[in-house]
C-alpha cells in the first residue's frame, strides 16, 4: 500500500470547513486503500507565536477532530509531531543541503513574512519547508495530498530527497503529489478570492467546525454574493455563489449542476438558508463526537502516545540510515 503523509497545524482551537471538506473527508476515505500517516504538526505551528497553554489545547482539539471525522487510530498512524523527535533531527540535516536562495524562493515564506512584518519573521518560518520535507521523507512517503499552497514545498522536498540520494546514496523515497478526484477548495465567505484559512483575517468568513450551529448558520446566511439573482456556477463572475455551490456539492455529494438546477428561479436567500441547514446537520455528529473525546483528555493522550510510538519506530529507522550515510557516529 502506498504511504500517504498529511498534517494540519494546531494553530487554532477549531478546524474549518475547508480543512474538513478539502482534507479530512479525503483522509478518512484513503484509509481503505493506503498506509496513512496523519500528523498534528505543532512544530510547524510555532513558526508564528503561539500561547503555550492554547497550543497544548489546540493540539488535543486538532487530534480530537481527526478522530471525530473518522480517522481510525488502528488503520492510520495518528500522532503529534513534537512527540517524534526524528522530525526536528532530520530537518537539521536537510537544512544543511538546502540552498539559502532556494529556500528564499518559497512564495509562502515571502507572503507570510510580508504579512507578519520583519519583527515577527523568524528563521523558523524561513526553514518551515525544510521541516515539511523531513515530515514527508521520514515515512518513505509515496503520496502527499497537496493544495496549491503546498505544491512548491513538495517540489522542494523532492529536490532535497534527490540531492541527498545522489550525494550520499539511495536513502529517500521521492514523494509525489496526490490530488484527490474530489478535492473541494473552499474560500472565505466574506472574501471569496481568499482561501478559507485558520489564520483568516475575517472571522465572519470562516466557518469553524466547532462553532455553535447558530453561528455557523448565521455566517453562511451572511455570505457575500452579488447583485444578480441567478444561481449559476461561474468562478470568475460569481465567486461568492460558486463558493456556496462548491460547499453544497461537497457537503451533499450531489453534482453542482443538480444543485444549481434546483435553485433555478429562486433567490440566493433560499440557497443560503438550505445550505446553512445542510452544513449544520452534516457537522452535528462531528461536533458532538469531538466534544466527547475532549471530555477525556487522558484517553486522548493515551491514543496519541500509541501513535507517536508507531510513528517513531518507522521514523527512527530512516533517520538512523541518514545519520549513518552522513557519517555520524552510531548512537548507542
Ligand atoms: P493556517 O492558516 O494556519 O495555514 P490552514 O487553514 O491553511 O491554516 P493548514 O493546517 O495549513 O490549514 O492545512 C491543513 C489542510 O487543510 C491541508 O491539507 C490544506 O490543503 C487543507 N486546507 C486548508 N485550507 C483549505 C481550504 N480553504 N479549502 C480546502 N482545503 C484546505
Ligand atoms: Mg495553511
Amino acid at each position: 500500500r502506498p504511504v500517504v503523509f498529511s498534517g494540519m497545524q494546531p494553530s487554532s482551537d477549531s478546524l474549518h470547513l475547508g480543512n474538513y471538506l478539502g482534507a479530512l473527508v479525503n483522509w478518512v476515505a484513503l484509509q481503505d486503500t493506503v498506509d496513512p500517516i496523519y500528523c498534528v504538526v505543532d512544530l510547524h505551528a510555532i513558526t508564528v507565536a503561539q500561547d503555550p497553554a492554547k497550543l497544548r489545547e489546540s493540539s488535543r482539539r486538532t487530534a480530537a477532530q481527526y478522530l471525530a471525522a473518522g480517522i481510525d487510530p488502528e488503520r492510520s498512524t495518528l500522532f503529534v509531531q513534537s512527540q517524534v523527535p526524528a522530525h526536528a533531527e532530520l530537518a537539521w540535516v536537510l537544512g544543511t543541503i538546502t540552498g539559502f536562495g532556494e529556500a528564499g524562493r518559497m512564495t509562502q515564506f515571502k507572503d507570510k513574512s510580508q504579512r507578519y512584518g520583519a519583527e515577527s519573521t523568524t528563521v523558523g518560518l524561513f526553514t518551515y519547508p525544510v521541516l515539511m520535507a523531513a515530515d514527508i521523507l521520514l515515512y518513505e512517503t509515496n503520496l502527499v495530498p497537496v493544495g496549491d499552497d503546498q505544491r512548491q514545498h513538495l517540489e522542494l522536498t523532492r529536490d532535497l530527497a534527490g540531492r541527498f540520494n545522489s550525494r550520499y546514496g539511495e536513502t529517500f523515497v521521492i514523494p509525489e503529489a496526490y490530488i484527490p478526484e474530489t478535492s473541494a477548495r473552499i474560500y472565505d465567505l466574506q472574501d471569496p478570492s481568499a482561501k478559507m484559512s485558520k489564520s483568516a483575517a475575517s472571522e465572519a468568513g470562516l466557518v469553524r467546525l466547532l462553532d455553535d450551529p447558530k453561528i455557523t448558520a448565521k455566517k453562511i446566511k451572511s455570505a457575500v454574493t452579488d447583485a444578480e439573482r441567478e444561481v449559476r456556477y461561474d468562478r470568475q463572475a460569481k465567486p461568492g455563489i460558486s463558493n456556496l455551490l462548491d460547499i453544497y456539492a461537497a457537503a451533499s455529494g450531489e453534482p453542482i449542476e443538480t444543485i444549481a438546477a434546483r435553485y433555478e428561479g429562486r433567490g440566493y436567500g433560499d440557497l443560503k438558508k438550505e445550505l446553512a441547514e445542510l452544513v449544520v446537520e452534516r457537522l452535528e455528529p462531528f461536533r458532538t463526537r469531538t466534544f466527547e473525546l475532549l471530555d477525556d483528555p487522558a484517553e486522548l493522550d493515551r491514543l496519541l502516545a500509541i501513535g507517536a510510538e508507531k510513528a517513531s519506530e518507522r521514523a527512527e529507522r530512516v533517520l538512523a540510515q541518514v545519520y549513518e550515510r552522513v557519517g555520524f557516529l552510531r548512537r548507542r
